[in-house]
């Protein structure tokens, strides 16, 4: 009974959740609609399946899942491109991201950042919020010192950078760094949205709180949001803080040591959640 209590409270933790990220629809399988609609069996049959003098076999709880991660590729229907329209769709999109002026941030940029790695298909595409001035520099995403702490990430999975793909919402950088204006994130949002399709990564890593609101179109922040599974154009989605979040506690700027540790800890955990959902081991770290 405590059992079913539990999962009757995730499940109602779950659709709350859901709902506060603005998911006001569920969709239910045929197969599960009708088992929950289905009349209830007459209790005589019920008691007729066991003869009264031999004793049931005794009811094993199922034991609990250790993270709620996605079970199951849903399939979207979406179109299957082909590695050349891939490679092709995506030198289109960064053809017109060079030539866009569609918003203020075009003022003071030295180069584009469309993002960069493997097209297709990837394990994982990270996305995080735009570029900085290092970034702006040279033109690649994640090339700062938050794309070292990045790449640390990428390499503590089991991947190299090439290996995956990364990108940022907003692919001009905005001015000192600050966060993009809503107006900024909805004007680029379209690039982005035309390179996931492309690219059809089997999971996305989110890395901050810009990223999963434009993604996730959530007001709810990173710490609520951060290690548990959503899904976007059905593609399972894991929210975890910005590389630069952490950089900012290395300096000393914010908090404390047991707090970066925790930090980091939470964001490791969301990454082995997301290669638990792939089916990959994960790496024993090297001994320094
Ligand atoms: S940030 Fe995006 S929408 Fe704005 S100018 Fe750059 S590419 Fe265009």
């Amino acid at each position: 009974m405590s059992e079913f209590a539990d999962i009757l409270t995730d499940l109602k933790d779950h659709i709350q959740l859901m709902k506060e990220m603005g998911q006001r629809t569920v969709e239910i399988s045929p197969e599960v609609w009708s088992a929950w609609t289905a009349p209830p069996r007459p209790a005589r049959q019920v008691q007729a399946a066991v003869p009264a003098q031999v004793a049931a076999p005794p009811v094993q709880a199922a034991p609990r899942q250790p993270f709620r991660a996605p079970t199951q590729t849903v399939s979207s229907g979406k179109k299957v491109y082909t590695p050349e329209e891939r490679v092709a769709g995506l030198a289109e999109i960064a053809k017109e991201i060079k030539a866009c002026s569609e918003c203020r941030l075009r003022e003071n940029r030295t180069h584009e950042v469309p993002g960069q790695g493997n097209p297709h298909n990837p394990d994982v595409m990270f996305i995080g919020e735009a570029p900085g001035a290092e970034e702006d520099a040279q033109g690649l995403a994640f090339v700062g010192a938050a794309g070292q702490f990045l790449t640390k990430m990428i390499t503590a999975m089991g991947y190299t950078r090439d290996q995956v793909f990364i990108a940022n919402i907003c692919k001009c950088r905005p001015p000192g760094n600050r966060t993009p204006a809503p107006d900024e994130m909805a004007t680029c949002f379209p690039f982005l949205k035309r390179q996931i399709a492309l690219i059809r990564p089997k999971t996305i890593v989110l890395l901050g709180g810009t990223a999963i609101k434009a993604i996730l179109n959530t007001q709810v922040g990173v710490t609520r949001l951060q290690g548990q599974w959503s899904r976007y154009e059905d593609i399972p989605v894991m929210p975890t803080y910005h590389p630069s979040y952490v950089i900012r506690f290395e300096r000393g700027g914010i908090s404390t040591a047991a707090e970066l540790k925790k930090v980091k800890r939470q964001i490791w955990d969301a990454l082995k959640s997301v290669l638990a959902y792939l089916g990959k081991p994960v790496p024993t770290p090297k001994k320094k």
